[in-house]
């Protein structure tokens, strides 16, 4: 394999992710202890890149719940995590649903297209999309951290362009 090729290759992956606004499931995006940026760690969780504290999205949250509350009903997941029963509902269908290995060719990322036994991302796209909100975050904090009335509003210059090049 050459080096270029996985190169190539990643920013395909990046340019995807960034085109699907995958559904986080509510994921933290500022500590809540002292306002860092909440890096992925997997499975529903978070660390705050500062100073370390955990939280979780509503995958975390309700998947937490289920191993330590074997049986629970999907109403009392809700009154205990806070995720609504539609949104635990919803978890259950993408994440829980696995195929057998003969059949696993049926399912891929929608992203990448690697073959998947569950869910309709692989991990790998779902860790790029999370990189990318932390990324977001961290832009966004430096551009609070500097404002300076820099304006970012961009001029649209695509309609003036269009209207040139009519002859
Ligand atoms: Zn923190
Ligand atoms: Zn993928």
């Amino acid at each position: 394999m050459k080096p270029e090729e996985g190169f190539a290759t990643r920013k395909t992956l990046e340019r995807r992710v960034a085109s699907l606004n995958i559904d986080p499931y509510n994921r933290p995006l500022a500590c809540s202890q002292c306002g860092g940026v909440m890096v992925f760690v997997g499975v529903g969780e978070y660390h705050c890149e500062k100073c370390g504290h955990a939280d979780y999205d509503d995958y975390g949250k309700v998947r937490n719940y289920i191993e330590k509350h074997a049986g629970a009903t999907a109403a009392e997941v809700e009154m205990n995590t806070g995720v609504s029963q539609r949104s635990i509902r919803n978890l259950l269908k993408d994440e829980r649903i696995e195929i057998s290995q003969e059949s696993a060719a049926f399912l891929r990322c929608e992203i990448c297209g690697a073959q998947l036994r569950s869910g309709r991302f692989c991990m790998k796209c779902i860790t790029e999309n999370n990189r990318r909100i932390e990324a977001q975050q961290r832009s966004m904090k430096n551009a609070n951290k500097n404002l300076s009335g820099v304006s970012t509003s961009r001029a649209d210059s695509q309609d003036g362009a269009k209207r040139f090049s009519r002859s």
